[in-house]
């Protein structure tokens, strides 16, 4: 099969083409898998974290992509989930071990053999993967293949933030940093928690302007004091400035989300103002956000469809997922990139 595949780490400043167009092996499903054929396959920051070296996969090759739309074309042994034809979604969480404290309990995110698709295992930048079909989801028809894949990451990540930041109805909520992942979150506390008011800190001025149009309260620079205080904030930006920010402008028991998969080192030094009376004293609570568990993605895609937000998308063919990337580290955003494959 046809896979565009990443043989090593490398910088995309000086390597434009990171990713190779080869002849994989036609993957087989194992016991309590599906064989899925790709339709459709989003393209996500996560990919360039992994090719420039920041969340490096463990082997290579392997072939990238964790937002996937097929049919299942093939079930292993004792699959039965899923009739052959079934059109399923594939994210970020491929398998996790079953058996753990944290398995039993909802949190196989945290899980110690959690593996991640198209990062420990092949994923959907190819024509077929295998999943084990406890860990696909169904698609609610209203959406096309392409509209469905990029719900299945940022969407879902940004709902187990929501989920995490225990934000109720009344609450004033900030969003620190406003890409794919924030303002979906905007969309769905307008959608469930119309009482809410919303404030967006971000650094580019198109970004605040969007955050208003699509509702925030308010919308202000990083570091800027918003006009009241606020009882969560969501933190989706790669760097600590803006911890610290939050930190200083939460209420009394209020709760920091951050939800990124790395920090940048640079402004590290930015931890060094912290002023424990002012940002960390009355019970303030930091919390991150590590990978997504199945229960995510599965009310998040079901929210999606009742909302019912329908994501733009900007369609590229499988061979031209270097080009997808470029355009999405240089951050020209016009809709959610996926990958169309045939
Ligand atoms: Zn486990
Ligand atoms: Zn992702």
């Amino acid at each position: 099969m046809k896979a565009m595949v990443l043989n090593r780490t490398c910088n995309l400043k000086e390597e434009r083409q990171p990713l190779t167009l080869q002849e994989m092996p036609h993957p087989k499903p194992g016991v309590g898998e599906i064989l899925v054929r790709v339709s459709a396959c989003g393209v996500c920051h996560t990919e360039l974290d992994e090719i420039e070296g920041r969340a490096p996969p463990p082997r290579f090759p392997v072939i990238p992509g964790h937002q996937v739309v097929g049919q299942v074309v093939e079930a292993g042994d004792q699959a039965r989930r899923y009739p052959i034809g079934a059109r399923v979604g594939i994210a970020w969480i491929h398998s996790a071990c079953g058996r753990c404290e944290y398995c039993l309990t909802g949190l196989e995110n945290l899980c110690i053999e959690f593996r991640a698709t198209g990062r420990d295992t092949h994923g959907g930048y190819a024509q077929y993967l295998t999943v084990p079909e406890n860990f696909a989801y169904d698609i609610p028809e209203i959406f096309s293949d392409a509209q469905a894949a990029p719900l299945l990451c940022a969407g879902a990540i940004g709902y187990r933030s929501l989920r995490l930041s225990s934000l109720q109805n009344g609450q004033k909520l900030g969003l620190t940093g406003f890409g794919a992942s924030a303002h979906l979150v905007l969309k769905m506390v307008k959608h469930r928690f119309p009482d809410c008011r919303v404030y967006v800190f971000a650094r580019s001025e198109k970004e605040r302007e969007f955050g208003l149009e699509l509702g925030a309260t308010w919308a202000g620079d990083t570091d800027q004091a918003p006009p009241e205080r606020l009882n969560c904030i969501i933190d989706t930006t790669p760097v600590w400035k803006p911890v610290v920010a939050a930190l200083k402008v939460l209420t009394p028991g209020g709760r920091l989300v951050i939800n990124a998969i790395r920090k940048e080192e640079f402004d590290k030094d930015q931890l060094l103002t912290l002023d424990y009376p002012q940002h960390l004293w009355m019970e303030k609570e930091i919390k991150s956000v590590a990978n997504v568990a199945r229960r995510d993605v599965a009310e998040f895609l079901t929210l999606a469809a009742q909302i019912p937000f329908i994501p733009e998308v900007q369609a590229f063919s499988l061979k031209d997922a270097n080009m997808a990337l470029l355009e999405l580290k240089e951050r020209k955003i016009r809709g959610a990139k996926v990958l169309m494959v045939d």
